[in-house]
């Protein structure tokens, strides 16, 4: 039987980027806590998030975009293998052409770091009045407080980006926003 600490393990392994310990603990909580129940999620990669997601209570329902063909692949495969295929959707495709059909309570976004703010304003009127928008990577490595660190042009770029979208988040006026220092850094913004 293939369990949750399985996937996890092997996706440190192969080097997937799925959420830190702490930063999926502090999601599954939050999830609990404010009794969400439809989940829109950009990035499955193999599908882990979802599945702990999925796994806080028997309402939790997902759907999640992922690009790579194989890694969607395995997300079935895994998403099948805990018998969750009626509670998440995964769909292959790139998540800016990605129409959502209904309104969701969560917007958790863990793909392209440089699409956050494309990502973020694509998906937010899809989000209910009151819903959160978690996004996962938001410290990057601590090269979003430290950028002096950076000597690569691509990735300062992309460092400056992240920067850019962290202030453009907690400046929104339609949302109220906080950042959790736990995994790779969130960002929480509740919808007003
Ligand atoms: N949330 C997962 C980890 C996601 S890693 C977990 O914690 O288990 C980020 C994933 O986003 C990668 O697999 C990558 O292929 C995917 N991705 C990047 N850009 C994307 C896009 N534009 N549309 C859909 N998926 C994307
Ligand atoms: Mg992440």
């Amino acid at each position: 039987m293939k369990t949750i600490q399985m996937i996890h393990d092997d996706a440190i392994k192969r080097e997937i980027p799925i959420m830190k310990d702490d930063g999926i603990a502090y999601l599954c909580k939050f999830i609990q806590e404010h009794d969400i129940k439809n989940i829109l999620e950009i990035g499955s990669a193999i599908g882990f998030s979802s599945i702990c997601m999925a796994m806080v209570k028997d309402d939790v329902t997902i759907t999640t975009i992922e690009k790579d063909e194989d890694r969607y692949q395995e997300a079935i495969s895994n998403i099948q293998a805990f018998g969750y295929t009626d509670r998440i959707k995964c769909h292959c495709m790139d998540a800016h052409e990605f129409i959502p059909t209904e309104m969701y309570d969560l917007l958790f976004i863990d793909a392209a770091k440089s699409s956050n703010g494309r990502f973020f304003d694509r998906f937010t009127p899809y989000l209910k009045q009151g819903g959160y928008v978690i996004v996962d990577n938001m410290y990057f490595y601590g090269f979003v407080d430290d950028i002096s660190q950076v000597r690569k042009k691509n990735l300062r770029q992309l460092v400056q980006k992240i920067q850019r979208f962290k202030t453009y988040i907690m400046e929104h006026p339609d949302f109220e926003s906080y950042y959790i220092q736990t995994g790779d850094g969130i960002i929480v913004a509740k919808k007003k």
